[in-house]
């Protein structure tokens, strides 16, 4: 089986190009941790795997904060892995992390919009009456559909960050 690194790197790659096509509609930029700040974050065991990896790696004053972060964690809350406005373990974050801020199809066929679309950031300059006026991706980037693209017996592992740590 393709290694998670190799799965993540190819997924990476189709985000990129999507950000890119996007680019005009995308105001995600360094100090705006929106995303990271109110959320369940549902992830899958080999996301939280690599993200134990990239934890494993940080100095330990990032460590002890992000044990004091946890402590702390509340659903719906911010990610215990946010210091400073910043991603502790950024190479090592979750699908859901990665695929924020991109408008895409899901299973339903409805489109999934950015938590930041309805506060004038992403994707907001196209958005009328709770409808985006552009054709989304045609990928269906939830965590569940991703994952299962490499492992499918994975997506049946998806909770929530909070219940894999706490
Ligand atoms: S893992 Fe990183 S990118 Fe994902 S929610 Fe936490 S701080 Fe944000």
């Amino acid at each position: 089986m393709q290694s998670y690194s190799d799965f993540i790197n190819e997924l990476d790659k189709r985000l990129c190009s999507y950000a890119a096509f996007f680019k005009d509609f995308i105001m995600c930029k360094e100090g705006c941790s929106d995303c990271c700040e109110n959320g369940d974050y549902p992830i899958s065991q080999p996301e939280v795997e690599y993200l134990m990896q990239g934890y494993a790696l940080l100095e330990n004053d990032k460590k002890i904060q992000v044990q004091k972060n946890i402590q702390k964690m509340q659903k719906g809350g911010a990610c215990p892995f946010l210091i400073n406005k910043s991603c502790s373990v950024y190479k090592y974050r979750p699908i859901i992390c990665r695929v924020h801020g991109l408008a895409y199809l899901c299973a339903e066929g409805t489109v999934k919009l950015p938590y930041c679309a309805n506060e004038g950031k992403n994707f907001s300059s196209v958005l009328s009456s709770g409808i985006v006026e552009i054709a989304p991706i045609k990928e269906n980037l939830d965590t569940k559909k991703v994952i299962s693209l490499y492992d499918s017996k994975a997506a049946e592992t998806i909770k929530n960050l909070i219940d894999w740590i706490k």
